[in-house]
């Protein structure tokens, strides 16, 4: 019997953490955290022969995973860049702990000691005639879909999965014709996005009309791809202003300088960064809103960091603008401002004056990539949903159940599947 476990990253996001059992093999997908208030992690009864296999290195999929390392250690494999990526984020996110964390540097260096490279497409053969693949996901550059191959079943993890090319990464490539599960993520399940073009040349015709007034651009960017992929897009439309990088973003861009690989447009990607003014200096970040120009700088939910600092400076004068370009989690001040146009800069609640708007520059499949994912694998059996708003997993199940006959079903966090052999 092949068992699956959901053992977080259901009917919400984050703490996504999936665990597939064959015999004494265990293969747990991602181990992350969650971020409303004190960071959460999902719960392991730590199985023995235990293997982790790390889709991306987004802190929802990988925060939790030096928590494996208090009691214990696992072999735990990523792309190469995704190792790179996770050494920023993780200890970004021990250094900013303001809160309790369950561990430190310790485990943290204790993980990445274990840590063994993938390439895409190049299968991992284990015990129990098991298998894991990793292939491209095309939602930031090193991400992947997982497969996991036993003698009874073919498993695929989407991850977070985006379906069509971006400036900087290409669309997913993934098996189809042999899989019978899937664990389909459903963030955007409920909306459709509008055709990319349109979404930057908006972007763009905005950002130009705010400079051309005199005022300045703030773009909340997360600071792993998204921000990056902001600086690609200002350099193919060649706009003529000025443009900064400030925070991790930089620090992100300098890991993926390193891996041209793992790029569509890696000549685009080099040209953007080059570009762009890397902030390095509290003078010179001072500076910047004083005159018109752009600024990208993390964090995407303006939750902290550098964004929430340009934004404080920004809010009060109506020539300014706050290009929103991810999606905003309830409960998140980028939330807060796109609903009620107020923003907390630590006196309070204040009216922001400035210009604000969301611009929908997602790295995950919209409402009709993934109604056309989910229905694209001609031997499914079972699908579950995870990874989204509860009405949004529960949509994507019930909609791909009636279009497709499968048994489609939104997992619910601490539920186990035993998965049958097929035929
Ligand atoms: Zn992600």
């Amino acid at each position: 019997m092949t068992d699956l476990h959901f053992l977080g990253g259901c009917k919400t996001i984050g703490s996504s953490a999936y665990l597939v059992e064959e015999n004494d093999t265990s293969i747990l997908c991602d181990f992350g955290a969650s971020f409303n208030g004190n960071p959460t992690f999902p719960q392991l009864s730590r199985p023995a022969n235990l293997l982790v296999a790390l889709s991306h290195a987004h802190l929802d999929h990988s925060g939790g995973l030096p928590l494996l390392f208090a009691s214990g250690s696992a072999p735990v494999y990523m792309t190469a860049i995704t190792r790179d990526l996770i050494k920023l984020l993780l200890k970004d996110m021990i250094r900013l702990s303001h809160y309790f964390l369950p561990f430190e540097k310790e485990e943290l260096d204790r993980l990445i000691r274990r840590i063994q490279i993938v390439n895409y497409r190049e299968p991992i053969e284990l015990k129990d005639d098991v298998t894991v693949t990793f292939h491209d996901a095309g939602h930031i550059p090193g991400s992947a879909a997982i497969q996991v191959e036993t003698p009874r079943r073919d498993i695929l993890y989407t991850g977070d999965i985006n379906t069509i090319d971006t400036q900087m990464l290409k669309a997913a490539r993934i098996p189809k014709n042999t899989i019978d599960t899937l664990i389909l993520e459903s963030t955007y399940a409920l909306t459709a996005h509008d055709e990319r073009k349109m979404i930057e040349e908006h972007f763009i015709n905005t950002a130009e009309e705010i400079i051309d007034s005199g005022g300045t651009v703030l773009v909340p960017a997360f600071a792993v791809a998204r921000a990056q992929e902001i600086l690609c897009i200002l350099t193919k439309y060649r706009v003529n202003f000025p443009i900064f990088m400030d925070g991790m973003a930089r620090d992100a861009a300098q890991v993926f300088l390193r891996y041209p690989e793992f790029f569509q447009n890696f000549k685009l990607l080099k040209r953007a960064l080059a570009n762009a003014q890397w902030v390095r200096s509290r003078r010179q970040r001072e500076g910047i809103t004083k005159n018109p120009g752009l600024v990208v700088a993390p964090a995407g939910m303006l939750k902290g960091g550098n964004a929430a600092r340009y934004l404080g400076e920004i809010m009060h004068d109506s020539r300014n603008g706050v290009l929103l370009v991810g999606f905003q989690i309830p409960g998140t001040p980028g939330r807060n401002l796109l609903e009620n146009g107020s923003y907390d800069d630590g006196s309070g609640l204040k009216r922001v004056k400035a210009r604000f708007q969301l611009f929908d520059f997602s790295s995950h499949a919209g409402q009709d990539q993934l109604l056309e994912l989910g229905s694209s694998f001609p031997n499914l059996e079972r699908l579950y949903t995870v990874h989204g708003e509860a009405e949004a997993c529960e949509f994507l199940a019930k909609t791909l159940h009636k279009q497709n006959g499968i048994n489609a079903h939104a997992a619910e966090t601490g539920e186990c599947f035993e998965l049958p052999n097929i035929g």
